[in-house]
């Protein structure tokens, strides 16, 4: 009975899933395989307390305690796909949170570097993605926006960064640590609203895309916010 029950709940959230990428991704113009192939396998109810866990698929951010959010669905998908990830890539996430979009990188990419300020939340981040069984995924509790200080074990810098908190510029120190043909994307403006940015590092130097206004929590830290 207990299994059964358990059966029924997963085939449930396995169509909430499913209308999430059609009517809030693929009608929005999200078309990378990849991008689209791990919001299908990763269950966001996993990232999201107990009591909002029906509320999951839903097309907006969700509270995840400590005065943060899980990300609404649609601008994920259109960070991620803006990255034009590869399986290669090494990507360094700035702002954890729950999780959930650390797993989707991980399911695309080569090794996810994830940072995250509020230590509650990076552990229990953890605690659910070593539960998924993902090996992928290299974590630190700091401020990112310094990026991973210290230097990235065996490698110099990032193919891709994410930053999943809104910044008033762009850190020269994740910049400084993006590789040749490599893209960071961070939301910035004042702390209600935002443009998301795609900077593009070239040999002519950094190209700067506008993609529109979003709304992120503030990325606190030396090259951010102050508290
Ligand atoms: N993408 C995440 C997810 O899927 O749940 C949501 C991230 S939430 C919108 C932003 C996160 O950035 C928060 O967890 C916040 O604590 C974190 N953050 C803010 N400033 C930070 C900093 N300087 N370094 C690392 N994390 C930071």
């Amino acid at each position: 009975m207990v299994n059964e029950k358990r059966e029924k709940l997963k085939m449930r959230y396995q169509s909430l899933r499913e209308s999430m990428i059609k009517y809030q991704l693929e009608t929005r113009g999200i078309t990378d395989i990849e991008v689209l192939k791990a919001f299908k396998i990763i269950p966001r109810h996993r990232f999201v307390d107990f009591n909002f866990q029906h509320l999951a698929y839903n097309d907006s951010p969700l509270s995840i305690g400590e005065g943060q959010t899980i990300s609404q669905p649609y601008i994920v998908a259109l960070m991620l796909q803006l990255l034009e990830l590869k399986n290669s890539d090494k990507v360094l996430e700035i702002g954890t949170g729950s999780g959930y979009q650390t797993a989707l990188l991980a399911e695309i990419v080569q090794e996810v570097y994830t940072v995250e300020r509020i230590l509650p939340l990076l552990k229990n981040a953890k605690t659910i993605l070593n539960d998924l069984g993902y090996k992928n995924i290299f974590y630190k509790a700091g401020d990112g926006t310094l990026g991973w200080e210290n230097g990235i074990p065996k490698r110099e810098k990032f193919d891709k960064i994410i930053v999943a908190a809104a910044a008033p510029d762009i850190p020269e120190s994740l910049t400084g640590q993006l590789a040749m043909n490599g893209k960071l994307i961070i939301p910035t403006g004042d702390r209600s609203f935002q443009q998301l940015v795609i900077i593009s590092k070239t040999e002519e130097g950094y190209v700067h895309r506008n993609e529109g206004g979003c709304m992120f929590v503030p990325l606190i830290g030396a090259e951010g916010w102050q508290l």
